[in-house]
């Protein structure tokens, strides 16, 4: 089994090879990617230790995110359930309404320390893009946004927004139009122009380093959640909870990292991928539907994969989860047995979202909704001092045609 060191950073657990586990991560990358690869592990490295640099990322967390987002109780729903006490981490309020934020605003802030003056990036719901587009406009930087064709039509309204913020959208025609080809080929143009641009992805995936960037960006929100539940507490609870779903994986390792170390009978950390359709069978769960090791974007991982070994087409009712592979720090986490993998379909996510609106005054979106499935599961069988917390990463606002189309009516 893979053992995790205590006192050492997730991120920087790899080995020789960048990876994680000997097995998970590493660079399988071209040639040609080499060279800018190795700066960029140069400047992250220069940077996480550098005093002005961490100044000016927390000066934007807090005045621009808005640090700390809320962490409140849902009495309501924790009520109706009658088991442990239901938390949330409403990530969501934040001008950019999802975790993305802190990525694109650590990349950002790093391509402006490199003097570039300008990045390239993948979408696929549209929320990288218009964080990216937003950020990137507010830093002064030109923002190019590969995104799928298919997409493109699908998220019209994303697409606006990031045309607004003065982005250049740029469609991808190759494969099957979406995400996964827009990763591609933002890699590609990358390749080409890393000389004046930076490149951001939008999840803990891709290769070793621009994992570790997302992770390190993103467990800001531990660091708050920490603080919020030590306040609210007095300690950490005996029994304790971390609920979140899993895309690429990065909200989650951002909601989970400061309480790594913590036993996993004290903080379990469980993970909830996308179980997709009862009726097609197609899902976006590679941990938990046996998928096997393969190489994605330039990571070993655990991947959706034909028999051929080709990327299996993936579905899932929420775009941001609908991607074939996922972290090789979850790949890790999960051979590990720190975290707990499992998965939602998209009914039992759309109820999810029914249950919770009813009750409580927050609302959302489809990926998190597929966490608070899970809670809506296991809660009623737990006891009352157990504390159930939840990763409310996205706002429904961006999911209210697809919602409305499935329950007939959807209120903000
Ligand atoms: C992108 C996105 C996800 C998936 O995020 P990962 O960090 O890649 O798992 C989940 N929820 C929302 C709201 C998103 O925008």
């Amino acid at each position: 089994m893979m053992k995790i060191k205590k006192g050492i950073p997730l991120i920087d657990q790899y080995d020789k090879n960048f990876m994680w586990g000997g097995k998970f991560g590493g660079n399988f990358v071209p040639e040609t990617l080499k060279k800018p690869i190795d700066d960029l592990n140069r400047l992250f490295e220069k940077l996480r230790k550098n005093k002005s640099f961490i100044k000016e990322r927390d000066y934007y967390f807090k005045n621009y995110v808005g640090a700390p987002t809320p962490f409140i109780k849902l009495q309501n729903l924790t009520n109706y359930l009658g088991g442990a006490q239901i938390w949330a981490k409403v990530v969501s309020e934040n001008p950019g309404t999802a975790h993305k934020v802190y990525n694109v605003l650590v990349h950002c802030l790093m391509a402006k320390y490199a003097g570039k003056k300008s990045v390239c990036t993948d979408t696929g719901a549209g929320m990288n893009g218009k964080n990216t587009a937003m950020v990137g406009k507010m830093l002064g930087l030109k923002v190019k946004i590969f995104m799928g064709l298919v997409d493109i039509k699908r998220q019209k309204k994303n697409v606006d927004v990031m045309k607004k913020y003065g982005a250049e959208v740029i469609p991808v025609t190759t494969g099957s139009q979406t995400l996964v080809d827009a990763v591609s080929e933002c890699m590609r143009y990358f390749v080409a122009n890393c000389d004046s641009t930076h490149l951001v992805v939008g999840s803990a995936v891709g290769p070793a380093v621009w994992i570790r960037i997302c992770a390190w960006s993103a467990s800001q929100i531990s660091r708050e959640l920490l603080v919020q539940i030590k306040d609210e507490f007095g300690k950490i609870p005996r029994k304790l909870k971390l609920l979140n779903c899993i895309g690429g994986g990065s909200s989650a390792l951002g909601f989970w990292n400061e309480f790594i170390d913590y036993d996993k009978k004290q903080v379990e950390l469980i993970g909830v991928e996308a179980g997709g359709s009862k009726k097609s069978k197609k899902h976006a769960a590679p941990l938990t539907n046996g998928s096997k090791i393969g190489i994605l974007h330039g990571s070993a991982q655990y991947v959706i994969q034909d028999k051929d070994g080709q990327i299996g087409e993936t579905e899932s009712i929420s775009a941001g989860l609908d991607y074939p592979g996922v972290s090789a720090i979850h790949c890790f986490l999960k051979d590990a047995k720190r975290a707990r993998y499992t998965s939602a379909t998209d009914e039992e996510a759309l109820n999810a979202y029914k249950l919770v609106t009813k009750f409580e005054n927050i609302s959302p979106s489809l990926e998190p909704c597929h966490a608070f499935a899970e809670c809506i599961k296991i809660a009623p069988k737990l006891s009352k001092d157990t504390v159930l917390c939840i990763n409310s990463c996205g706002s429904s606002l961006k999911d209210a045609d697809i919602i409305k189309s499935k329950l007939g009516y959807y209120t903000e």
